[in-house]
């Protein structure tokens, strides 16, 4: 069940604590990846550790998601590889928190263009050839605060919260194609950033999750391999929640 064998994907973000997560789920399933991001060090680093762990033939492509010109030749790079594009995981995502009143026009612009106009970028790139192939996934990855707000993140929520709504939109078009597009709204999830929070802090998060821990990687890597998979085909324009029982959204 939930076999990626034979199939390739491209994770955004694919160095950092989520999309490395997502990256070993589905390279676990038997996909190939491409692993993109902005640092080719970190790429380069991660790409070894993941071939040597888990095996495969996986690529590095670099791209600055903030750069449009990278961005509209990322989808094309990954067809030159890989000749065709299975699955698409818009994870990458950056925060740039103030509260509304002292937020400053940089910190909207680089959230909206890295968090929302590149995820829009790679989705209507990707859409082409999966309506070709008659088969895709694209599955992007949203956050809690999309649907519940958050003070200080008025830029992250909106782009969260754009992104799922964009993704509803591209479901109903190409659903007559069997390309699903979801997606996955973390809670707190166990990462550097996290990691780096005082004791104290981590315990007032926990006290807000009825399960009582923030989540780890693997969690949501597990449910985007579910969505990337055959077994997953009659699901679109929906958004998994993994978040402890957080917020219990529709
Ligand atoms: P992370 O560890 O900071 O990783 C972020 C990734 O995005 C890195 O691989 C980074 O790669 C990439 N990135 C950042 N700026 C980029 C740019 N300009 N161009 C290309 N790639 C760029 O963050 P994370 O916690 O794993 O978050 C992953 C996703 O989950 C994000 O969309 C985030 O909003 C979402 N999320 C996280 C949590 C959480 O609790 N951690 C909760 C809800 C949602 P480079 O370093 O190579 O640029």
């Amino acid at each position: 069940m939930f076999s990626l064998e034979g199939k390739t994907a491209l994770v955004t973000g694919a160095s950092g604590g989520i999309g490395s997560a997502i990256a070993y789920a589905l390279a676990r399933q038997g996909a190939r990846l491409a692993l993109s991001g902005s640092n080719p060090e970190k790429l380069r680093i991660f790409r070894e550790q993941l071939n040597t762990e888990i095996g495969g033939d996986h690529v590095e492509i670099t791209c600055d998601l903030s750069n449009t010109t990278q961005v509209e030749e990322l989808i094309p790079a990954t067809l030159d590889t890989f000749g065709t594009l299975d699955i698409l995981v818009n994870n990458a995502g950056i925060t740039r928190d103030n509260l509304a009143l002292r937020m400053k026009d940089e910190e909207w612009d680089q959230v909206i263009r890295i968090n929302l106009e590149a995820a829009f970028r790679l989705m209507r790139a990707a859409a082409r050839p999966m309506m070709k192939a008659r088969k895709g996934r694209i599955v992007s990855i949203t956050s809690v605060v999309g649907a519940t707000g958050n003070p200080g993140q008025m830029n992250y929520a909106a782009a969260k919260a754009g992104l799922t709504g964009m993704s509803k939109a591209l479901a109903a078009e190409l659903a007559s194609r069997n390309v699903t597009v979801n997606c996955v709204a973390p809670g707190f999830i166990r990462t550097a950033m996290t990691e780096a929070l005082s004791d104290d802090q981590k315990a007032a998060i926990d006290q807000r999750i009825p399960m009582g821990r923030m989540g780890e990687g693997a969690e949501i890597g597990a449910a985007v391999a579910y969505l990337a998979s055959d077994e997953a085909a009659y699901v679109t324009g929906q958004t998994l929640h993994v978040n402890g029982g957080m917020a219990m959204l529709g």
